[in-house]
């Protein structure tokens, strides 16, 4: 017999068609909202499976980590309402007393959670400079360290960790790596190719791309116990991804290879313009040749960089600000990973008491026209050297 042989299509193709989504019921190529908050039970009184109540999932959350994990080639993805919530079930998820090791430098709402749980939790929270894995095998306690968090690139100096070294470090000393790579998508970073435990990402950023949902994302290889506390956590706490933000996750999604792919180009062109400027003194970028961690960037994302990129202007602290605040194309607002760019001075949004350059401006890339956002940084940084 002539067997015919399955076309078998790239994620790319799988994601922009939503896992090839076609109702059962009625054809309709788009799923619906499914709104109920719960399930009625059959006619023995048994739960329908696999849902009984919202906070256990539902259709709709379903389809959109089925998606996630088909990016991250995980076994399971778990939502939550916010990537700070899905950072509070892992923490939440450790036993009291755990030693953990955590980038002296990353975003910093997840750092400023780790502090704040230290004593809460008892947790023996440690530092290490992100990227330097010397420094994380100092730290590492072999058999009592059970977290390594690892942000790469970081936010907002763009240190790229060498994911495979820092999982090998912590599995030799016998402890879970969570690695977030919200700058670079699971389009660009298998993360658990890696190595990784667990792999976060903030959705609300490129998974999403459009500004208009918060949600936080876990995906893993090992349904282990530690996971299993984790999905408790996420039940008992009740964080769950509303069904009007998992779909329109879900729409943003399918087109987040071609964003992603465009806001790569187009920060590249960004950083190779402002590499050596009369008003800049820097660029982080982990695509230049010249930034410090550029080759294992490259292996790492895929060959793209992604859209996030911060300058050090020269001047002040007020110089930068001028900068932010005279765009006319790049709006001055946080957040990162969205279709519109974004400029921000991050010390004024991390404030007194994180490590960020003064003079350092975040930008957020998206799929405008290239030549508009250099036009209108160069019309800022004029502007601002010149008052
Ligand atoms: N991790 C990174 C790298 C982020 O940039 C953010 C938010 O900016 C978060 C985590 C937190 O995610 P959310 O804002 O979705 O709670």
């Amino acid at each position: 017999m002539n067997k015919q042989k399955k076309l078998e299509v790239s994620i790319a193709t799988q994601i922009a068609q939503a896992l090839h989504f076609i109702d059962s019921d009625t054809g309709a190529v788009i799923p619906s909202v499914n709104f109920s908050a719960t399930y009625a039970r059959d006619q023995k009184y048994q739960p329908r499976k696999p849902y009984w109540y919202r906070r256990d999932g539902n259709q709709t959350c379903t389809l959109a980590e089925k998606i996630i994990a088909k990016l991250e080639a995980a076994k399971e993805s778990l939502l939550f309402a916010s990537g700070m919530s899905a950072c509070t079930a892992i923490i939440q998820s450790l036993d009291n007393n755990s030693h953990v090791l955590v980038p002296k430098v990353m975003y910093h709402g997840v750092l400023q959670q780790f502090k704040d749980q230290k004593d809460r939790r008892q947790l023996e929270v440690c530092f290490y400079e992100s990227g330097d894995l010397k420094q994380l095998a100092e730290a590492i306690k072999p058999n009592v360290t059970k977290l390594v968090w690892v942000e790469t690139p970081n936010n907002p100096n763009w240190e790229v960790t060498d994911l495979r070294a820092a999982s090998k470090i912590t599995h030799d000393a016998g402890g879970k790596v969570v690695s977030d790579c919200t700058a670079t998508p699971p389009s660009m970073t298998q993360a658990l190719d890696f190595g990784v435990d667990i792999s976060f990402h903030s959705a609300t950023k490129y998974l999403n791309g459009h500004s208009d949902v918060t949600a936080g994302v876990l995906s893993t290889r090992k349904l282990d116990e530690f996971w299993e506390k984790v999905a408790q956590t996420r039940k008992l706490h009740g964080t769950v991804l509303q069904s009007q933000d998992a779909w329109l996750l879900i729409r943003g999604m399918r087109t987040l290879f071609l964003r992603v792919s465009k806001c790569s180009k187009t920060a590249m062109k960004i950083a190779e313009h402002f590499e050596h400027h009369q008003y800049i003194d820097s660029v982080l970028y982990p695509g230049l040749k010249s930034h410090p961690q550029h080759k294992t960037a490259k292996i790492q994302t895929n060959n793209e960089f992604g859209g996030m990129l911060s300058i050090i202007v020269k001047g002040t602290e007020k110089t930068a600000i001028d900068v932010a605040r005279f765009c006319e194309v790049f709006y001055p607002a946080t957040s990162l990973g969205g279709v519109e760019s974004l400029i921000e001075h991050r010390k004024t949004v991390s404030g007194e008491g994180f490590p960020v350059n003064p003079r350092l401006l975040r930008l957020s890339v998206g799929i405008e026209d290239a030549n508009d956002l250099i036009f209108d940084l160069e019309q800022a940084l004029a502007k601002a050297n010149s008052i």
